[in-house]
């Protein structure tokens, strides 16, 4: 994996030959511990290289590994004399690092212990814990909605951990709605060959408590809202909790049908609005906390003045900060926040549709590395998404066959148009591909 985190810093960034050689290419991984990664670098480069290497090329290595592994590591460039110190004290005091995930599908710091409530969300976070706490018997269904990064799954994930915790026998399944749709388009695709129908509803049906989060992907589909349909009456009929999370209200997820539309309205349905700026600083106070830091209360007033719609882009503001400053060995100050928070600010940032997002969403579907879709490799694996990437593209962007070409692989455009044709066709008949594109499409331009 380290070689394919240096390669993605090198393709994202346009490093060359050169450069790459002399700084990138010796890193060595020295250790991985709880979420600090050391990693080694030439001594021939001395102290000078090091804070050279940290300075220019630790951002991006820190984002291209959180692409890679899905996890947010702070790093430390270090001479392999220091590290040999750094290891000796750490030897002295180990701690808790080995804390386990015991629900993989949960993130585990998705928990009502870490969940901030404010008027934004007061309401949505006491019919969580009330349905938490006595599940089927107050609202049900649960109906979450509201905008991206506002705490739906982050509330859901809470709900299935406090289930879990209380009752470690009870069947708690959570699942987006794009994995249900997957799932039941490969169980009907299979089912000449042996009953995965039955096993796809024995999955779904003989179950306590069912989260789906992000109905809005489900709409539009005719039989995946019909066996939706069907799950969702045999749970309610068994008395088992369902808790669904949208971006919009029932009412107004206009390819919804009716009937599910008013089944969803049977029990609650709570919102979650932009949290005000107490709840944001709270939120960062949150993480402060969580993530052992200490920053200047005037950075906190700062980020959560600025940041306002997107809990997640909050938080992300914060984590920023602190790589920066301290890769660049500098104070965590206003200053210094302005500075590294000067894109995200910048008045009407409105999301432009670029290549660059939509690998993003397509490396994030398929499980790969945006790097790959940016090289050249030429495995299946990687050339399909690739050739999604190349028809998403064109569909969304303006850019020219040849120079979506240039950023994919550096393919001609004739490449590129074999590639847009071959999905074309293949979408004709083939529902999967169908609803990937129309899930990537919604999520590459929301709304
Ligand atoms: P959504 O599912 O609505 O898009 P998420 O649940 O993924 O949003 O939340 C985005 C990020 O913001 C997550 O890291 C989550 O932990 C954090 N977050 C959202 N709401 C809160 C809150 N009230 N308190 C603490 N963290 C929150
Ligand atoms: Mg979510």
């Amino acid at each position: 994996k380290w070689d394919e985190i240096l390669m993605s810093v090198k393709i994202t960034h346009d490093i060359t030959d050169v450069s790459f050689r002399t700084w990138l290419a010796p890193l060595k991984v020295y250790d991985v511990e709880d979420n600090l990664i050391t990693i080694l670098s030439n001594p021939d480069l001395g102290k000078d290289g090091v804070s050279f290497i940290s300075k220019k090329y630790g951002i991006p290595i820190k984002v291209a590994i959180e692409e890679i592994t899905g996890k947010n590591y702070e790093i430390s460039i270090v001479l392999p004399d220091e590290a040999k110190e750094i290891s000796k004290k750490e030897n002295s005091n180990q701690g808790n690092s080995a804390q386990k995930n015991k629900y993989p599908f949960l993130n585990p710091r998705y928990t009502f212990d870490t969940f901030v409530v404010g008027t934004n969300n007061n309401l949505a976070h006491a019919a969580s814990l009330a349905v938490a706490e006595s599940p089927a018997e107050v609202y049900n269904p649960l109906f979450i909605y509201g905008g991206v990064g506002l705490g739906k799954t982050h509330l859901m994930h809470s709900i299935a951990h406090f289930i879990l915790e209380h009752n470690p026998s009870s069947k708690v399944l959570y699942v987006t709605s794009e994995t249900f749709t997957n799932e039941l388009i490969d169980a009907i695709r299979n089912r000449s060959e042996n009953s995965s129908t039955a096993e796809f509803r024995e999955k779904y049906r003989n179950i306590d408590v069912l989260l789906i989060d992000d109905i809005q992907f489900i709409i539009g589909k005719e039989s995946t809202q019909e066996e939706f349909f069907h799950t969702f009456n045999t749970l309610h009929e068994s008395k088992k909790q369902i808790i669904i999370s949208s971006d919009k209200p029932p009412k107004d997820i206009e390819t919804l049908e009716e009937r599910l539309r008013s089944r969803f309205e049977w029990g609650l349905t709570v919102d979650i609005q932009s949290p005000d700026y107490e709840t944001r600083m709270a939120i960062l106070k949150k993480k402060e906390e969580l993530d052992g830091l200490q920053i200047d209360n005037e950075v906190m007033k700062y980020i959560a003045t600025n940041i306002k719609s997107n809990i997640r882009e909050l938080e992300g503001a914060l984590t920023k900060i602190v790589a920066f400053s301290r890769l660049e060995k500098k104070d965590v100050t206003v200053e210094l926040a302005e500075k590294v928070l000067k894109d995200l600010i910048s008045p009407n940032n409105k999301k432009e549709i670029t290549v660059d997002l939509i690998v993003e969403m397509t490396s994030e579907h398929f499980n790969i590395a945006q790097s790959d879709l940016y090289s050249t490799k030429k495995s299946k694996n990687i050339s399909y998404p690739r050739q999604i990437c190349m028809y998403l593209s064109r569909k969304l962007t303006e850019l020219s066959l040849s120079d979506i070409g240039k950023k994919l692989g550096n393919r001609d455009h004739t490449t590129v148009l074999h590639g847009i044709d071959k999905i074309t066709k293949e979408l004709e008949n083939d529902s999967t591909l169908q609803n990937t594109i129309e899930v990537l499409s919604k999520k590459i331009n929301p709304q």
